[in-house]
């Protein structure tokens, strides 16, 4: 349950959504009872432009905490059993040690039977997430909202995966069930042969502008029907004039009305889990960035049963 802003002042710590902490004494109980966690991964090992996003998951909290639930406290039971486990330690500068690290952290999540909420840190931290989240669950469906495809081969930078490649290690691991990948808003089109192989569904930033976001959920919802969805977001989805706080911002993105509709047209839908990629604070301007993250969380934590 959110804590009364009295309550968070009095105590000076800084939970995502005002949500109680994790009490780490229990162990391997820590999660028991929770219907989601969020968890925050401070790595931007993965980065190809600008650096900075391993700092989101301080900012996102801090900016979250002037959320306030309104409606949704009465509409929404997963947030009555919601709790904030913390950041994941993890190597800092080492991609296999966070990777191994994550997928340790979100399985003992699902395992207790909770959602996991992950606020990045760069688009490769969604890897393992998926990894630990479809071994759970089976192959996935994934809605994946972002500028680009980030189908990219790692080659030439010396990283087999770093943040323009997930998508494609998804695909080819088999963490995703067959034509269940969607993306929507891209801009930085992906890599053709994969979406055919995959029979991948992509909505580029034209699509919305000229059948709107509504109309494409619908189509979305449609094509997943039970599966078990995962929505990745990476804020730079978002146009820069709403989410100037990016290390790879493209113009002519969503905006954040979109955002946040794009997210609640997901209702109906079996979510088992979140990620919010990409903020950089260092960029970000009056926090805009950090509390769009912030409400497109609470809104996503609020389609759970
Ligand atoms: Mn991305
Ligand atoms: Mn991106």
């Amino acid at each position: 349950m959110q804590q009364t802003l009295g309550e968070y002042l009095r105590h000076g710590q800084i939970p995502f959504l005002r949500l109680p902490l994790a009490d780490f004494t229990r162990g391997d109980a820590v999660y028991d009872g929770a219907s989601a966690v969020f968890i925050g991964v401070t790595y931007d090992g993965g980065t190809t432009y600008q650096p900075g996003a391993r700092f989101a998951p301080y900012h996102v909290r801090r900016a979250s905490a002037s959320v306030e639930l309104g409606r949704l406290s009465d509409e929404a039971p997963a947030l009555k059993r919601a709790l904030d486990g913390g950041n994941v330690p993890l190597p800092l500068l080492h991609a296999e040690g966070m990777r191994a690290a994550v997928e340790a952290e979100v399985t003992r999540i699902v395992s207790s039977g909770a959602a996991p909420f992950v606020v990045g840190g760069d688009h490769s931290v969604t890897l393992p997430v998926l990894r630990a989240v479809a071994r759970k669950h089976g192959p996935i469906a994934l809605v994946h909202v972002d500028a680009h495809s980030d189908m990219a081969e790692g080659g030439m930078l010396g990283e087999e995966r770093h943040h323009g490649t997930t998508m494609r290690h998804a695909l080819t691991e088999g963490l995703i069930a067959r034509g269940q990948l969607h993306q929507i808003g891209i801009r930085h089109s992906g890599d053709p042969d994969l979406i055919r192989e995959h029979a991948s569904n992509e909505y580029r930033i034209d699509d919305v502008e000229d059948r709107g976001i509504a109309a494409i959920l619908a189509e979305v919802r449609e094509r997943v029907g039970q599966h078990p969805v995962y929505l990745t977001f990476d804020i730079d989805a978002v146009d820069p004039a709403f989410a100037p706080g990016t290390g790879t911002p493209v113009p002519g993105g969503l905006t954040s009305r979109e955002a946040l509709r794009l997210v609640r047209s997901l209702a109906g839908c079996r979510l088992v889990g979140m990620d919010v990629v990409e903020v950089l604070p260092s960029l970000d301007h009056a926090e805009v960035t950090s509390l769009l993250a912030a409400q497109l969380l609470l809104e996503a934590v609020a389609l759970l049963p």
